[in-house]
């Protein structure tokens, strides 16, 4: 209850705030991408994990205030890096399924921001989770092909650990899948994860989406990931979150 209270209070007394973390091409190991993590300094507690305030934003609603900002700083964020790092830079930033039902048009805003900038085409790419497409109703379909229509690409994160039916994924427009951290982990002494994987990039890449490997903690994973075409990867072997200034000191001395 303290802490729900807390919470709504956060936004207003800046204690949340953003970090990033690098995604990074497995084939030419430059990073033009970035997740957009939230994190949150409570005053007398420190850090608090999103796994803890995440789902008390979800039932109190206050995730579509604070994704609304979180999308803000995002969208902010990657103009700076377009300039600064690459032209086609691009953050992701994960949305709820909470915010897909909000019947307010609150992101109308942010898609015509989007759409409207030359410079911003393909800026950002929302996350969302396979349980959001299991039940999608007619409002969570009309949202997602919004995005396709302003140029906001769309990742199916986590993939793997929820019902995983194949259906949805000819069904809705995907262009990335992030396999979850629960296959890459033990990828080098665990046979199935690794067929696992190499079975999910190739059927991804079979319908055209680009994937994703969350969790890469080793350079032996990343190697078993590249070997089996993967395009992506992200974690704590590359690094962790950053601060935007500690990620422009990453980007300076990793990319070519
Ligand atoms: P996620 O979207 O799957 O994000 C990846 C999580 O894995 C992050 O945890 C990241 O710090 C962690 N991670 C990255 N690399 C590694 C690694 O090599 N090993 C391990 N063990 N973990 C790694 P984090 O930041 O604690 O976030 C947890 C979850 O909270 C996220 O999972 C996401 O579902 C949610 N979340 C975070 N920010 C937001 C937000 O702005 N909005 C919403 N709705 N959810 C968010
Ligand atoms: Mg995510
Ligand atoms: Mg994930």
């Amino acid at each position: 209850m303290q802490l729900t209270n807390d919470l709504r209070l956060a936004l207003s007394k800046n204690e949340l705030f953003i970090e990033y973390q690098p995604i990074v091409d497995l084939k030419t190991a430059n990073v033009h991408k970035a997740e957009a993590l939230l994190r949150w300094r409570h005053p007398e507690k420190g850090l608090i994990s999103p796994a803890e305030f995440i789902p008390i934003a979800e039932n109190t609603k206050l995730i579509n205030e604070i994704g609304s900002w979180v999308l803000t700083q995002a969208i902010q964020q990657c103009a700076v890096w377009r300039r600064q790092i690459n032209g086609r830079f691009q953050i992701s930033v994960n949305k709820s399924p909470i915010q897909f039902y909000d019947r307010r048009p609150e992101h109308v805003d942010w898609i015509t921001l989007l759409a409207e900038d030359p410079q911003l085409e393909r800026a950002i790419v929302i996350e969302i989770t396979e349980g959001l497409l299991l039940d999608a109703t007619g409002q969570v379909k009309a949202r997602l092909e919004s995005y396709k229509e302003n140029g906001i690409q769309v990742a199916l994160d986590d993939f793997g650990t929820g019902y995983s039916s194949l259906a949805y994924l000819q069904k809705f427009d995907i262009d990335y899948l992030k396999i979850d951290q629960s296959f890459v982990a033990n990828l080098e002494t665990v046979l199935d994860n690794r067929v696992l994987c190499r079975t999910i990039i190739d059927m991804a890449h079979s319908l055209g989406m680009a994937v994703i490997a969350e969790g890469i903690e080793n350079k032996v994973q990343k190697d078993i990931l590249l070997q089996a075409g993967c395009d992506y990867g992200q974690g704590y072997y590359f690094s962790k979150s950053l601060s935007p200034l500690d990620f422009e000191a990453y980007v300076n001395i990793n990319n070519n």
